[in-house]
């Protein structure tokens, strides 16, 4: 699931990603290359105190970059772990739903 973006692909989802509209998957890829991209991390920066900035007027604001990144991030494990948890839930009734009907089937043929 290792994605490694381009910087040009990485500058257009940033404002998706200041939207909140990536997919998880997406958000923690943007999350790594903006760690290890300076010019990519600048472009963030910029655009995330401006879209602060908006949103904010009356508030404190906190531009702390670094620290949104690590709560995006975790956000994102968060919201992906509890899909896998669903999905595996399905899978675990979905398997039950099976079995009975293969034994159920067994007993009427025997
Ligand atoms: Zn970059």
């Amino acid at each position: 699931m290792e994605e490694t973006l381009s910087c040009k692909e990485t500058e257009k989802q940033i404002p998706m990603f200041l939207n909140k509209t990536l997919s998880e998957n997406e958000t923690l890829a943007l999350i790594e290359h903006i760690k290890n991209c300076k010019s990519c991390k600048e472009e963030l920066t910029i655009q995330y105190m401006v879209s602060v900035g908006l949103n904010n007027l009356d508030e404190i604001i906190d531009l702390n970059v670094d620290k949104e990144l690590e709560k995006r991030k975790k956000e994102a494990l968060r919201s992906l772990y509890k899909k896998d948890i669903i999905e595996r839930g399905y899978l675990g009734i979905f398997f039950v739903g099976v079995t009975i009907f293969c034994l159920a089937a067994l007993l009427i043929i025997l």
